[in-house]
């Protein structure tokens, strides 16, 4: 029996275009499932499109179309980046609208309401729709989210089920105690143990279907839908096909270290929220969950259309191509700490590490190997430690740092040694050099499997061939998206 793995990102909500915050969570998600795979691992990689709630009705409201051919639009767009940023094919997608997932989704509310965990009552709150969250006066800046200021904060007075949240905050705080890694970075798992020590507030899961129809009918109760978290949380078991497909969930979700990725405004839902109401339900808990940082433009400003710093994954891709904006997100953008990104700095990164860096040596060296070697498929010796524990620890950016170090080394050895000059008198001498750099470079290949899939295939396979690729940077002119 092979070693299961499982890993899901969050869904994005399809009320707007996929940002590169999303391309970066993709990648990384991608990454980690690849190296899985490569490990010997049986991966489930899960991803989706959460398609319930205000925003998705609204939506479609003010276009005036229904909400079903709304997301079936919006959500082509996610498929679409997801296929420009080469993820792995047998990634599986849930929609929080399949039959399966809205099965799901009344099963765990009836066995959390079973166990006593949901109850009726009449209340007033303020509620963000663009965070999905209530909010306390003292978190409202001039009665506005601070994170969504142009949007109008909510008053929700009606009768709502609640989920009865208060109840774990012990046994929250024994999963964390227990789990040293479960929520990464560190300094995140210090703000969530914060945050529930600091007592929890039981949250409200439904709304009147007369206001808001399009959500999945509360079991048993069809004058209210579940609202938003517990449907869309749901989608990381209902994809495996609980409650029906119990082989499946307990392979992949029971013991399959189930690993979460999601950004740092999604600490609460994953790794709080979602967790109470896995016990609730008498479900074991995720294994780790892992937070991005933000991603801004330059100066650390929000991303926004009115200050003109966006940035589309999917331009970067048309010009420059699926591995080099893998390349870009994996290194150039910090895991956890707020990073900042411009076209001019992708374009920086695209020319001196990937047309002059990779591209350069593989060209150089491969032209030389072509006219001189014999081949051979080169035995490449261990993967240095430094990259495994970088992988292991999901820092992409250093296993880049690493690789890239011997792209430069090599780089720095050709220079030096000139086996292109030293080949006419001293033909065995180069020959021996020129070896050495292949079969660095065949392990530059292997480390680069998961990270940049295509051209690692490139140059493993022009090795075995030894035969020269075509360029594989093109070098391109800035570009004014
Ligand atoms: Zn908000």
């Amino acid at each position: 029996m092979k070693k299961t793995f499982y890993l899901t990102t969050t869904l994005p909500y399809v009320n707007a275009r996929p940002h590169i915050g999303h391309a970066v969570e993709y990648v990384r998600a991608d990454v980690l499932a690849r190296y899985k795979k490569e490990e010997g691992y049986d991966v489930f990689f899960n991803t989706g499109s959460d398609e319930h709630g205000q925003k998705i009705y609204e939506g479609a409201m003010s276009e005036g179309i229904s909400p079903q051919e709304y997301v079936d639009r919006n959500t082509e767009n996610f498929k679409f980046l997801l296929s420009a940023l080469g993820m792995s094919d047998d990634i599986h997608f849930i929609r929080t609208t399949d039959d399966k997932h809205i099965i799901a989704a009344k099963e765990l509310w009836r066995r959390v309401k079973n166990n006593g965990y949901i109850y009726k009552k009449k209340y007033k709150s303020k509620y963000c729709v663009g965070c999905e969250l209530e909010k306390t006066d003292s978190e409202l800046i001039d009665n506005k989210c601070p994170d969504h200021p142009n949007l109008e904060i909510k008053l929700i007075d009606e009768e709502n089920y609640f989920f009865k949240f208060s109840a774990f905050q012990a046994k929250l705080l024994d999963l964390y105690a227990n789990n040293k890694n479960f929520v990464i970075p560190d300094f995140r798992q210090k703000e969530i143990e914060n945050f529930v020590k600091s007592g929890l507030n039981d949250f409200s899961i439904s709304r009147l279907s007369y206001k808001m129809p399009w959500g999945i009918p509360v079991p048993d109760d069809h004058e209210h839908v579940i609202y938003v978290w517990f449907d869309a949380l749901t989608s990381y078991i209902s994809t495996l096909g609980w409650p029906t497909d119990n082989d499946n969930f307990s392979k992949y979700w029971v013991n399959g270290n189930p690993t979460q990725y999601c950004g740092q405004d999604n600490l609460r839902q994953q790794s709080a929220m979602w967790q109470a109401m896995l016990i609730a339900a008498n479900l074991p808990n995720s294994k780790r969950i892992i937070i991005n940082g933000f991603v801004t433009g330059d100066g650390g400003i929000k991303m926004s259309k009115t200050v003109g710093n966006v940035i589309d994954p999917m331009s970067l891709q048309e010009y420059y191509g699926t591995d080099s904006v893998r390349y870009y997100l994996l290194r150039h953008i910090h895991p956890w700490e707020g990073s900042s990104v411009t076209y001019n700095s992708f374009y920086q990164a695209y020319n001196s590490h990937l047309v002059n860096g990779l591209g350069n040596l593989v060209s150089r060296l491969l032209t030389l190997s072509e006219k001189y070697l014999d081949k051979i498929v080169p035995n490449f010796g261990n993967i240095p430690e430094e990259y495994t524990d970088a992988m292991e620890n999901f820092r992409y950016d250093i296993a880049c740092d690493c690789i890239w170090d011997l792209i430069s080394k090599i780089d720095k050895e050709i220079s030096e040694t000139e086996p292109f000059k030293l080949i006419k008198d001293e033909p065995e001498k180069a020959k021996k050099l020129l070896r050495n750099y292949v079969t660095r470079l065949y392990l530059i290949g292997v480390m680069l499997r998961p990270i940049m899939p295509r051209t690692s295939m490139v140059i493993l396979s022009s090795i075995e061939e030894n035969k020269k690729p075509s360029i594989m940077f093109e070098r391109k002119p800035v570009a004014s998206f």
